[in-house]
């Protein structure tokens, strides 16, 4: 079978979904109504699984600003801003990023997973470390990967592990990275960002949070955990996507490092692919407005995930953290889990399967992700469906 005989485990895996009639992999929204109504398999369904935290996917103003942006300077840049050149946006928006964070510059990236790519990549090199939180983002690892730098996991949200390990490294330390999110994607437990914090004060080194899904969501004007905990001039890069709360698509990071700018220079997955479009741009900075004065957004949207926390708690079900817009519920095996997620869907709501590895300790997770643009009338829906499905204990 040559090149293809590392597929046989997961076209066995594939086969199995396929036999069970289930394929949570493969969804298809053949129609989308709402930042929290589609139609799937025929059927008007409720979206709780989109990380659409704001609901700024069909905002008037970002709709219209990327029509302006269409019209004025097309579909596409063509090609990678050193090759190219920027537009006018991609650096405004830049800008705008960092006076959002109040740091001294930023850098745009086509994807959020490109960001952390492109960021980490290049900040952390052969001789260098990179200690990061063992529940962290692929993309964190990938960067690890590319750059060449020695990872090392800490234990999940564990400063006393972190401690232990930076004390190990004893002068390495000044060559360190820690990494770790704001909002973590699969449970929704925030870092315990100030004792982490500590510890880096503590052994030296450097520290990045992804806010990839605390963005917009925490915070008084949504930068993330590290405005809600006042921490911003204790983190030395902060990195992020708009593909979640400003419902766009790219990445970023902001810090305070003069050096950043010449991230840029080095950066393969900045260098090497095509800048994001002007539309894409243009619904981002327009979303960054809307998230800023968003306050009543945020207010509803954790009163929806309070109250789906709160239902679904009262069902007696595993739930992975305390309230935020990532509720996960946990189950044990892998067909109760699948069956679940089926069901649900057949009773018109959609929400995330999540399979290890992406998640922590090999659990299996049905993921509901909560935007301020869920009705309270969706919210109990929502919990009804659950309600029905409870499995007998
Ligand atoms: N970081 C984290 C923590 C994420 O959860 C994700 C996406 N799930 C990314 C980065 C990548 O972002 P994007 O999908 O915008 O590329």
């Amino acid at each position: 079978m040559g090149i293809f005989n590392k597929f046989k485990t997961m076209a066995a895996n594939r086969r199995e979904l396929d036999e069970l009639g289930i394929d949570p992999f493969s969804i298809q929204v053949d129609r989308i109504i709402s930042p929290t109504e589609g139609m799937i398999n025929g059927r008007h369904t409720i979206l709780a699984g989109t990380n659409n935290y704001l609901g700024l996917t069909f905002d008037p103003k970002c709709i219209q600003a990327a029509r302006l942006a269409l019209d004025n300077e097309g579909t596409g840049t063509t090609g990678s801003r050193m090759a190219n050149g920027s537009y006018s946006g991609h650096r405004d928006l830049e800008l705008e990023l960092a006076s959002f964070y109040q740091k001294r510059d930023g850098i745009v990236f086509s994807t959020g997973y490109l960001a952390n790519l492109g960021m980490l990549s290049t900040l952390a090199g052969p001789d260098d470390i990179v200690l990061l939180d063992a529940d962290c983002h692929a993309s964190i690892y990938d960067g690890c990967r590319l750059g060449g730098a020695k990872a090392i996991r800490f234990r999940h949200n564990n400063p006393e592990d972190l401690a232990k390990r930076m004390r190990r490294l004893g002068e390495r330390t000044e060559n360190t990275l820690i990494v770790v999110e704001g909002l973590y994607s699969m449970l929704g437990d925030k870092a315990l960002l100030k004792e982490i914090i500590d510890v880096k004060k503590e052994f030296g080194g450097y520290l990045m949070v992804d806010e990839a899904h605390s963005l917009g969501v925490l915070g008084e004007k949504g930068c993330g955990l590290c405005e809600e905990l006042d921490v911003l001039d204790d983190v030395d890069f902060i990195v992020g996507t708009f593909s979640k709360s400003l419902g766009g698509a790219g990445g970023f990071c902001v810090s305070n490092h003069p050096e950043l700018d010449l991230i840029r220079y080095s950066s393969r997955p900045y260098i090497f692919t095509a800048s994001p479009s002007p539309a894409t741009i243009a619904t981002t900075r327009q979303a960054l407005r809307a998230l800023s004065e968003g306050t009543h957004l945020r207010k509803r949207l954790h009163e929806n995930a309070e109250n789906l926390h709160k239902g679904l708690s009262e069902l007696d079900y595993t739930l992975g953290a305390s309230p935020s817009p990532v509720i996960a519920v946990v189950f044990e095996g892998k067909l109760q889990a699948l069956q679940f997620w089926d069901n649900l869907l057949k009773l018109g709501i959609y929400v995330n399967m999540m399979f290890p590895p992406a998640t922590p300790n090999g659990s299996y997770l049905i993921r509901c992700s909560i935007s301020a643009a869920h009705t309270p009338d969706q919210i109990a829906k929502i919990c009804e469906a659950f309600a029905k499905l409870k499995p007998n204990t």
